[in-house]
C-alpha cells in the first residue's frame, strides 16, 4: 500500500475511534490499541478470516452470537442478546453484525464499560476478555505509543546504526553458528566499532533492558505492530532509555559492544557487533523472523532520505 492510502485508511479508523470516545468515553487510543493488536494477530495467524472492513478485531462467532445460539451467523439483537452473546447493533441498521465495524466497536465498548473507563477498570475488563496478561501489556504498550504520538501513523522505520559509521553484515538466518542466539542464529549481526550509536528502529515501548548470559547488555522493543525488537551484545545504555519508556525511529538507546558469554559485565569474547533480532506474537507463542531483508530495506530508505 503506498503511504498515501494507508494515512486514509489510518484517518477513517481514527474518526471512527475518536466517534466511539464521544458516545462511550473510554479515550480513542485504547480502542486503537486494541484494535492494532488484534490486526497484528490477525496478520500472523492463518485460523481467523480476513477482516471485512477497517477494524481488525475479531469476535469468535459463538462468542458474538452466544455459546447456546443454534445460529452463530445471527444478526437479531434480542436473540443474540437472548443467548448470551456479545454481539449488538451500533449503527443503528437493526443487525447486529460481526463483520460491520461499528457493531464490534460497541461490542467491545459495552464490554468494557461494564467495568468502567478508567485505566485500572479498562485493565481488568482486558484481562477478563482475553484471559492473557501479555494480550493486557501489549496493548497498554500500544495505548501508551498512540498517547505520546497522538496519531496512528506510525510505521517510520530506522536503521540501528547511524549510517555514517562503519559497519557490515551479511544474511546468516539460521546459521548453526553466532552469537547471542538460540540454537540456530536468530538475528543479524551488524559488526561495528565498539561505542558506535545503536538506535531504536521503530516507534515503540521499552519492554526489557539488562544481562543475559548470552546476550549480553541488551534491550527489547515492542513496535504497534506487535513485533519485538531485540538489540544485544551493547557496550552499555543511553542514559534516559528506562523500561516503559516511548521511544521513536533513530533514538539513541546503546552503544555496540562485546558484552556476553559470562557473568554481568563479561565482554570481548567476540568482534564487537550489535546481534539484532525480530519476534512476532500470535496471540499465544512469539517466534524468531529474519531481520535481513528489513535492515536492508531500511538502510536504503535512509539513504534515499538522506540524498533528497
Ligand atoms: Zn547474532
Amino acid at each position: 500500500m503506498a503511504n498515501t492510502d494507508q494515512q486514509k485508511v489510518n484517518e477513517e479508523r481514527m474518526s471512527l475511534y475518536t466517534k466511539m470516545e464521544a458516545v462511550t468515553q473510554i479515550p480513542w487510543y485504547y480502542y486503537a490499541a486494541i484494535d492494532q493488536y488484534e490486526r497484528s494477530i490477525r496478520r500472523a495467524r492463518k485460523d481467523i478470516p480476513k477482516e471485512a472492513g477497517l477494524i481488525g478485531i475479531y469476535i469468535k462467532p459463538e462468542v458474538w452470537a452466544g455459546a447456546l445460539n443454534p445460529d452463530p451467523t445471527d444478526t437479531n439483537p434480542l436473540s443474540i442478546q437472548l443467548f448470551g452473546g456479545i454481539g449488538v447493533d451500533g449503527n443503528g441498521d437493526g443487525l447486529a453484525d460481526q463483520t460491520n465495524d461499528e457493531d464490534i466497536l460497541f461490542a467491545i465498548s459495552e464490554h468494557i464499560l461494564s467495568y468502567g473507563t478508567d485505566r485500572d477498570n479498562i485493565k481488568i475488563a482486558l484481562w477478563d476478555y482475553y484471559k492473557r496478561d501479555k494480550s493486557v501489556s501489549l496493548i497498554m504498550g500500544i495505548a501508551k505509543i498512540y498517547t505520546v504520538y497522538g496519531t496512528l501513523d506510525l510505521d517510520k522505520h530506522a536503521f540501528p546504526v547511524p549510517l555514517g559509521y562503519n559497519h557490515s553484515y551479511k544474511n546468516t538466518w539460521g546459521d548453526a553458528r553466532g552469537w547471542g542466539g538460540r540454537r540456530i542464529h536468530e538475528g543479524t549481526d551488524i559488526f561495528a566499532s565498539y561505542g558506535t550509536p545503536v538506535r531504536a528502529t521503530s516507534y515503540g515501548v521499552v519492554e526489557m533492558k539488562g544481562w543475559n548470559r548470552f546476550g549480553g547488555w541488551r534491550i527489547g522493543i515492542r513496535d504497534v505492530n506487535n513485533t519485538y525488537h531485540y538489540f544485544a551484545h551493547l557496550n552499555g545504555f543511553a542514559k534516559d532509555v528506562a523500561i516503559g519508556q516511548v521511544v521513536e525511529p533513530g533514538k539513541i538507546i546503546g552503544s555496540v559492544g562485546s558484552s556476553g558469554y559470562g557473568p554481568p559485565g563479561t565482554a570481548g569474547k567476540f568482534p564487537p557487533h550489535l546481534h539484532y533480532g525480530m519476534y512476532k506474537d500470535n496471540g499465544y507463542t512469539e517466534w524468531s523472523f529474519d531481520p535481513y531483508p528489513h535492515l536492508r530495506a531500511w538502510e536504503r530508505d535512509e539513504r534515499k532520505q538522506r540524498r533528497k
